[in-house]
């Protein structure tokens, strides 16, 4: 009896346990910072939905739509702004670039989905006049009764 007493915790050690397991289940430890709020905060900024076809960010229910990727894209770039090739991870990318969409919304910045965002990466390398001529055939395409 006397060496499993050993091992019985004693009244006033037995509350402090029980106080330090009930702390740890119903204080909850900060947050951890995540990427996609960033995200979220610089999509709303940004109207919250594709700058081109307004595809919204967020569902109807406001939650984030799941295999939808949206990209904040640079109208142009002020000469001391960093890119994500200076990052090593997203959070850090992302938490760089919040402020600043914030303060310069749609002056700099723009929402696009993926796929309008790879057009207009595509057709901003081309000329002008490429670009007009583009113009042309897509709408003599369409007028030609294209598939739609
Ligand atoms: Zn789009």
């Amino acid at each position: 009896m006397e060496t499993r007493a050993a091992y019985t915790l004693k009244g006033g050690e037995y509350q402090n346990l029980a106080y330090e397991m009930a702390k740890s289940r119903f204080i909850k430890k900060p947050r951890r910072e995540r990427a996609r709020d960033y995200m979220d905060q610089m999509a709303e900024d940004l109207g919250g939905a594709c700058y081109i076809c307004k595809e919204p960010y967020k569902t109807s229910k406001g939650k984030r739509r799941p295999g939808m990727a949206f990209t904040i894209h640079h109208l142009y770039y002020k000469a001391d702004d960093k890119t994500w090739k200076d990052f090593n991870t997203r959070l850090q990318y992302w938490k760089y670039l919040q402020p600043l969409v914030h303060v310069e919304k749609e002056d700099q910045f723009i929402l696009l989905c993926r796929s309008h965002h790879k057009a207009v990466e595509i057709m901003a390398r081309w000329s002008r006049a490429n670009f007009g001529r583009l113009y042309n055939a897509v709408e003599l395409t369409r007028k030609g009764g294209g598939s739609g």
